[in-house]
């Protein structure tokens, strides 16, 4: 079975007819079925319950997914990695991600087995509110840089074919609705829709059809992924709606372009496939049950239209400033201190690293390399000579570790790099790559350092 598709188009089928709990069985293979049917009688009873609650404050709300966390861990704490691998759905295409918690992607097998290591196994510490929530890697935002947010170039595949120019003003409609109240620029560059593919890299991200069964409408990707998973993919299913529901492509669009910003499910909890718990986030705003990205399925008590919400269009516009015209009140972002008075930049300078190598296990730290805030740090590792699996780590103001980063993509093979704001009270970054398997690699570092 899928973990779990709320985001599809059976559940929406289910929810539309006016049942509010998931009463469709998923496809699966015969000898998954007793876990399956375990965890839905959890999952049907679980919304069943919420509704019944109303929970209408995130006190509710938590006290709610703290027991449903707890209980959807317990079905799967005996499983083998392996055993819960071949339970997730993978995209049957190359290059396919893994989708858990409906249309959350995980990029390869690597990050699986640690998502299920440090989230499904282990039962996280904190239980805070639920709250418009952005994805967050060890304490940074992980949202695009001050350069990257003003050109987020994308393609529309011709593959489309007939029905190429409603996707297209979907998506304007869609951009534009983010782009409105955040100072940022989607950009369509049409001149890429005819070779639109995970591997142009004239654009961002390429927005495709793809036709995965419902297993999702469509899915999308988190900033700083690498080129090739950065796709906006549309499922058949989204091209099935009912003509006269309230859930509307343009609103799936609004959906899995907050992901591209950076955005996380505001119901993380009960959506964790069977609830599984998430720490990778951190609050924006107050809980907001309306939220563009809180699914109603199980807790939610918006529509499926989809539609920002006064709170998702101050989180946006908290991450990446206000957009020309839109204004809000600021003092709602959670505040890093308040202005610090950095020094102003100096001149960037790039040092390189040659014919570096790590052994399997080991870690080689670099640094600490002096920048200055509103600057973009950047690292640069690729692969020499047969370059093995080492991993690049960045964090600011302190040695990075295993689980505490800033930024840290986590691919195979040698080819990864970070491009990140240095935020306000930034002084010093420091690289580490840890052989994942024994490694070979060059490591360019560009960072600019405060004027003299
Ligand atoms: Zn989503």
């Amino acid at each position: 079975m899928e973990f779990l598709g709320i985001f599809n188009a059976q559940d929406f089928a289910a929810t539309q007819k006016g049942g509010n709990t998931m009463t469709i069985l998923p496809r699966m293979n015969k000898n998954k079925c007793v876990l399956v049917i375990f965890i839905l009688l959890f999952l049907i009873s679980a919304c069943a319950t919420t509704q019944k609650a109303g929970m209408q404050t995130p006190d509710e709300a938590n006290t709610f997914m703290a027991a449903a966390a707890k209980q959807g861990r317990a079905s799967v704490r005996d499983m083998t990695f392996e055993a819960f691998e071949a339970s997730v759905y993978r995209e049957p295409f190359e290059g396919g991600k893994y989708v858990v918690n409906g249309d959350t992607t995980i990029l390869n097998k690597k990050q699986l087995q640690e998502f299920f290591e440090r989230k499904v196994r282990t039962e996280p510490e904190s239980m805070e509110a639920l709250e418009l929530i952005v994805n967050n890697v060890g304490g940074l935002d992980s949202i695009w840089n001050h350069t990257q947010k003003k050109n987020l170039t994308y393609c529309i595949s011709t593959d489309f074919g007939a029905r190429y120019d409603a996707v297209a003003a979907d998506l304007e409609a869609a951009t534009g609705a983010w782009e409105a109240v955040a100072d940022i620029d989607f950009i369509h560059v049409s001149a890429e829709d005819s070779d639109c593919n995970a591997f142009n890299s004239e654009v961002v991200f390429d927005v495709r059809p793809v036709d995965v069964s419902g297993r999702y409408l469509a899915r999308a990707f988190f900033p700083n992924e690498p080129r090739f998973s950065r796709n906006v993919l549309i499922d058949e299913s989204s091209f099935q709606l009912a003509p006269d529901g309230s859930l509307t492509l343009v609103g799936i669009l609004r959906h899995e372009l907050g992901h591209a910003l950076g955005f996380r499910h505001e119901h993380t909890r009960p959506d964790s496939g069977a609830c599984f718990e998430d720490n990778d986030w951190r609050p924006v705003t107050d809980y907001d049950p309306f939220s563009v990205m809180h699914y109603p399925q199980c807790n939610g008590l918006g529509d499926w239209t989809l539609t920002l919400t006064d709170t998702d269009k101050a989180g946006a516009a908290c991450l990446y400033g206000a957009a020309a015209g839109f204004s809000f009140d600021p003092s709602i972002c959670p505040g890093d201190g308040g202005p610090i008075d950095p020094p102003p930049p100096g001149e960037p300078k790039t040092e390189t690293f040659t014919n570096q190598d790590v052994a399997q296990g080991d870690e080689v730290h670099y640094g600490p390399f002096k920048v200055a805030s509103g600057t973009i740090f950047m690292a640069v590792m690729s692969g020499v000579a047969s370059p093995g699996d080492p991993d690049l780590y960045v964090r600011f103001d302190a040695e990075p570790q295993r689980v505490i980063y800033d930024c840290r993509p986590f691919l195979f093979g040698a080819e990864e790099e970070c491009a990140i704001d240095v935020p306000t009270d930034g002084r010093l970054a420091f690289v580490m790559v840890h052989g994942y398997s024994a490694g070979n690699y060059d490591l360019t570092v560009t960072h600019t350092p405060p004027a003299e």
